[in-house]
C-alpha cells in the first residue's frame, strides 16, 4: 500500500512563479521518509498541496488511495500536519489544544478525551497537560504541534522542520518518540535541516531542488554514494 503516490505535480503561484515543476513521489505506508533540499526548493510547496493548504496547479496526489480532488476529506482524515510555526494558542493549556483540534475533526468527546491523553503521554507531556503552554519550553511546544497532529489519529504524520531551534538533547529525546510513533504504524514525512536527523530516521529520501526531485532513493545507497 502506497501512503502517498504523487505524478508529475506542477504548482505556479498567482505571480507567475513556478514552484514545482512535475514532481514525482511515492512513499510507502510504514516509511520514514525524508523529503530535503535547500531554501526555496518547493518542499513547503508540496507539503502545503498534500495538507491541502495549497492548490496544485495540475497533476495527482493519492494518499493511501484517496486521491486528493475526488476523495479530499478522505485524503485529508489520513493526514497530520506539523507545520513549521509554531501556531497553537498560546493562552490555552495543553490539554484544551488537543481537545479542541479533536473537535475539528468532530470526534466524540469521550474518544476524544482518550486521544488527547494517549498522545500526550507518548510526547511525554501528559503532567503538563493542565499548563498553559505560552509557560512550556520551546522543546516542549514541538512536542505539543506533534501531539495536536496525532490526535485523530492519522495514517500520514507530516513533520516540516519539527526539531528547528530545539539544543541537541532535546532534539534526540524527539528522535526517539517519532520513532516510536513510527514503529506503531504511522507513516512520516520528515523536513529537516539537520542531515543527522535524517541519517538517523529515515529509510528513503528525496531530494527536492528548483522544483525538481533530484534524487528517490533509500538512505543507505544515498549515503553510500555521498
Ligand atoms: P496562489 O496562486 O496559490 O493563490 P498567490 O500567488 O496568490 O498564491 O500568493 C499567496 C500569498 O503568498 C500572497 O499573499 C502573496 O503575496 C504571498 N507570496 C507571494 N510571493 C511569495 C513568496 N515568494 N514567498 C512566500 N509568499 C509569497
Ligand atoms: P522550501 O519549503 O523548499 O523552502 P517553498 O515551497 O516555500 O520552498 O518555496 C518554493 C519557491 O516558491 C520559493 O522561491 C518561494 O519564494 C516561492 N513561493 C512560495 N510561496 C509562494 C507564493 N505564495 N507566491 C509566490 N511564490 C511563492
Amino acid at each position: 500500500m502506497k501512503a502517498l503516490s504523487i505524478r508529475n505535480l506542477k504548482k505556479t503561484y498567482g505571480n507567475g512563479f513556478q514552484a514545482l515543476k512535475g514532481i514525482d513521489l511515492d512513499v510507502e505506508a510504514g516509511d520514514f521518509f525524508a523529503l530535503l533540499g535547500p531554501n526555496g526548493a518547493g518542499k513547503s510547496t508540496a507539503i502545503g498541496i498534500i495538507s491541502s493548504l495549497v492548490n496544485a496547479s495540475s497533476g495527482s496526489v493519492s494518499i493511501f488511495g484517496h486521491d486528493l480532488e475526488k476523495e479530499r476529506p478522505q485524503a485529508k482524515s489520513c493526514i497530520g500536519l506539523v507545520p513549521q510555526e509554531i501556531n497553537f494558542n498560546q493562552f490555552d493549556t495543553v490539554q484544551s489544544i488537543l481537545l479542541n483540534q479533536a473537535g475539528y475533526y468532530g470526534t466524540p468527546r469521550k474518544l476524544a478525551l482518550q486521544r488527547t491523553e494517549q498522545c500526550l503521554k507518548q510526547m511525554d507531556l501528559w503532567d503538563k497537560r493542565d499548563t498553559v503552554s505560552r509557560r512550556l519550553s520551546g522543546g516542549m511546544k514541538r512536542r505539543v504541534m506533534i501531539a495536536r497532529a496525532m490526535v485523530h489519529a492519522p495514517k500520514l504524520l507530516i513533520l516540516d522542520e519539527p526539531t528547528a531551534g530545539v539544543d541537541i538533547e532535546i532534539r534526540r529525546s524527539m528522535w526517539k518518540m517519532m520513532e516510536e510513533v513510527n514503529q506503531q504504524g504511522t507513516t512520516i514525512i520528515l523536513t529537516t535541516h539537520y542531515l543527522e536527523e535524517a541519517e538517523s530516521l529515515c529509510r528513503n529520501i528525496a531530494i527536492i531542488d528548483q522544483g525538481h526531485i533530484v534524487e528517490h532513493s533509500d538512505m543507505k545507497s544515498l549515503l553510500a554514494r555521498l
